[in-house]
């Protein structure tokens, strides 16, 4: 990989979600030299899609959006025009409609990516400070350097990046303390495809449970009107608490408690698979929009969906209920445009 030119406007992105890609966007339509790099081979980080073999897509990271601030409401708005999202039919908040995604889920992150110099299957391992700024190594063995970093990755990952590259003690202890608190749910999800479409489902496309059971959610995505192909979300508490689970359990509870909530005999799935996310939602936030720390004179900033100041979320730091609304990709998105932001009125 070629080494960044070093300049005071080069930014180094680390995470292709939305947090990364709205921060890169942001600048980038500023004028600023930016590079995202992202360690999965697409973008869009927990705004996922999957294929199954046979070449089925399924949504299973973030999918319906119940809109608090106003920026965030304003790029629902832009997305429903572009034809990305639609009203989900699901109540929201003061009266505003919540949207799911419309495509692939991954659409949105690929709208925010375009034009923006994204290289993917780029895994940062170590963060060190070099010359005017920092050069982050690459599980390849590679490196690239940067006069700034943003990072965007679930901040357990962040750290790690720190620490290995010994950055870790020159953090001011108050920031580096309220980072380590930050914590997350895990999740599961599973994917069914069905024989047969189902006719059942409530035409939103979005079934939330509230019985208290093993699922939370369930999404249609087969909008063609072709057969089944539901994900089926577990609740935050339920699978916090089997996240060790043998995998074969878990898919088990779920596909039983999806088929008795929507009637459909198990017999009648073809194919299936669990997602086990490790970081799925932030329950404990750091308690700004983004986390700025001067390195020796070069600006490390740290961003995501864990960080949200009280304001427009009205969600002051510390512990929040798990899957309290939907809100990680709204506070990804704030949290990416407050990162822009501080590294625009630093520059003037
Ligand atoms: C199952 C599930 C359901 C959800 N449902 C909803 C919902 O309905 N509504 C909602 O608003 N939110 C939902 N969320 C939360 C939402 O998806 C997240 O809050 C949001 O997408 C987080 O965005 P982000 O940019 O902060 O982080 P991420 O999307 O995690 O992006 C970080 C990126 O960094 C990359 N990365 C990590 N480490 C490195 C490294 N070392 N080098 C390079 N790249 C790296 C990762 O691959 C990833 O792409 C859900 C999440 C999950 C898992």
């Amino acid at each position: 990989m070629n080494p960044l030119r070093e300049n005071p406007q080069t930014v180094l992105v680390v995470g292709g979600g939305v947090a990364g890609l709205v921060a890169a966007r942001t600048l980038l339509d500023h004028g600023l030299e930016i590079v995202v790099l992202e360690k999965s081979l697409g973008v869009g980080g927990r705004l996922a899609t999957r294929r199954l073999a046979g070449g089925s897509s399924f949504d299973h990271g973030a999918a319906l959006f119940d809109p608090v601030s106003g920026p965030f409401r304003r790029q629902l708005d832009a997305w429903e025009e572009d034809g990305l999202v639609e009203r989900s039919g699901v109540d929201g908040r003061d009266g505003v409609p919540t949207r799911r995604v419309k495509g692939p889920a991954t659409s949105l992150a690929k709208h925010l990516a375009h034009g923006l110099d994204v290289r993917l299957g780029a895994k940062g391992v170590a963060l060190v400070r070099s010359g005017e700024g920092f050069e982050l190594t690459l599980e390849d063995g590679t490196s690239v350097r940067a006069a700034t970093v943003l990072l965007t990755a679930p901040v357990p990952q962040s750290l790690e990046l720190l620490e290995r590259g010994g950055l870790l003690p020159g953090i001011p202890a108050g920031t580096r303390a309220a980072l380590e608190r930050v914590s997350y749910h895990p999740a599961f999800v599973l994917m069914l495809r069905l024989s047969g479409r189902l006719e059942t489902f409530p035409p939103s496309g979005a079934l939330l449970l509230r019985d208290g059971g093993p699922v939370a959610r369930i999404f249609e995505n087969a909008r063609d009107g072709g057969p089944s192909r539901l994900s089926v979300y577990a609740r935050g508490e339920w699978a916090a608490s089997r996240y060790d689970a043998p995998p074969g359990e878990v898919a088990e509870a779920l596909r039983k408690a999806a088929s008795s909530a929507l009637g459909f005999d198990p017999a009648a799935v073809l194919d299936e698979e669990l997602k086990r996310w490790r970081f799925a939602r932030a329950v404990s936030v750091f308690p700004e929009e983004m986390a700025f720390v001067d390195v020796d004179g070069a600006p490390l900033l740290l961003a995501g969906d864990a960080f949200g100041a009280s304001g427009p979320m009205g969600v002051a730091g510390g512990a929040r209920p798990p899957l309290a609304g939907n809100t990680g990709l709204e506070r990804a998105f704030l949290s990416g445009l407050a990162g822009a932001g501080r590294l625009l009125g630093r520059r003037g």
